[in-house]
């Protein structure tokens, strides 16, 4: 939460969470809970602690210093850090607070063993490598060199080794998939060979629904699927992950209701120009409020189970709506995200109107003051 005084309300239903969690749970492994950035909005330590509460001894946070906020919350769980450290200061922090860093490359690794040693301590890290997204980690050639290195630090311990998947939630490019999980298992082989042991971790939600029976390995790291999102949805393979629950709605309040007539416009530009005599409703969210302007003339928001469509643009704190045939009063709640029967305005809904994913939707409603149901 970051956003304050306004009047909406974002609710996180925990139960929703748990349910999601154990049902990828029943797939088999171990499975790490994704709760980066603040738990993708729906809050970093009231999930954990949910989570924590049937069993989930694993936790995948953001940065070094994200986890350390986990840790000093109480969780006694193993937390990895995805970023790993990034600044000087990241390496003690993670020693200190007892967070599992990903690992991408030789300098990060020096300088951990070397503060670690320094505190006679040693530092468990998860090796990351690059199987096919070229964003970080090592590469299958590194292996060797890898090898020889970590036999000189001493004060390093590898508990797991990871790749992440690029293409773990497009159908058409699930050879991708294969591609990245054979390089991975060929890794994992060598480093094994070379005597490391370790948990091996490749899939992300969509790989665990689609991919863990060819690729599963030990543990998977699961993230939006916890949050009750599809990653198939709209796809072919959208049955594999049909039935999880969404976990948050957001909630706001109407501010006025009014009469547009034919040939008036309405807000900013005027972009919107009414062909009938319209009812509109003038409701408290905004892009101050992580509600997109990308959402003007083209979204809808859920007012007692009906789809009411945005007219003109968003403005920074108020939206117009159409509620012609519907009788709101000021004060009456509508809902941004959920609501209830067929009306209803889900992550995936809002994702496809704002030209963006239900990643960045829960990041940015998880903005705004919580609720917990
Ligand atoms: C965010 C993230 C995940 C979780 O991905 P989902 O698609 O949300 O399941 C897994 N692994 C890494 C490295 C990540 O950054």
């Amino acid at each position: 939460m970051a956003i304050e005084h306004n009047y909406l309300r974002t609710r996180v239903r925990l139960s929703h969470i748990v349910a999601n969690y154990q049902r990828l749970r029943g797939l088999g492994g171990h499975v790490l809970a994704v709760v980066k950035a603040d738990a993708y909005g729906h809050g970093l330590v009231e999930t954990a602690a949910a989570l924590d509460g049937v069993g989930c001894d694993a936790f995948a946070i953001g940065s070094v210093a994200e986890g350390a906020a986990l840790r000093d919350a109480g969780s006694r769980a193993a937390i990895i850090s995805l970023l790993g450290p990034v600044l000087p200061e990241d390496d003690a922090l993670a020693l200190e607070k007892d967070v599992v860093p990903f690992v991408h490359d030789f300098g990060q690794l020096d300088r951990l063993a070397g503060v670690a040693a320094k505190a006679g301590k040693k530092a468990r890290v998860a090796l990351k490598f690059d199987t096919g997204m070229a964003r970080l980690g090592f590469a299958e050639d590194d292996v060797p060199r890898l090898l020889a290195r970590l036999a000189g630090l001493p004060s390093i311990e590898p508990v797991m080794v990871s790749s992440h998947l690029a293409t773990a939630d497009d159908p058409t490019a699930f050879d991708y998939v294969s591609t990245q999980g054979g390089r991975f298992a060929r890794i994992c082989q060598a480093l094994r060979h070379g005597g490391l042991a370790f948990e091996a971790s490749l899939c992300n939600s969509a790989g665990i629904l689609a991919h863990a029976g060819d690729f599963g390995f030990d543990a998977r790291r699961a993230g939006i699927a916890l949050y009750g999102v599809n990653p198939f949805a709209g796809t072919d393979q959208e049955h594999l992950g049909q039935g999880l629950l969404p976990a948050m709605e957001t909630v706001t309040r109407i501010v006025s209701v009014h009469d547009l007539p034919r040939g008036a416009s309405i807000s900013y530009g005027r972009t919107f120009i009414a062909e009938r005599d319209m009812r509109v409703a003038i409701v408290a969210a905004g892009y101050a409020d992580a509600y997109s302007r990308g959402l003007s003339n083209k979204g809808f928001m859920c007012l007692s189970g009906r789809r009411v469509p945005i007219l003109g643009r968003v403005c920074m704190q108020l939206t117009a709506v159409d509620v012609s045939g519907l009788d709101p009063a000021p004060g009456d709640p509508i809902h941004l995200l959920g609501g209830d029967g067929p009306g209803a305005v889900s992550a995936d809904d809002l994702a496809l109107w704002w030209d963006t994913i239900p990643y960045e939707v829960f990041c940015l409603f998880g903005l705004n003051p919580r609720e917990y149901v």
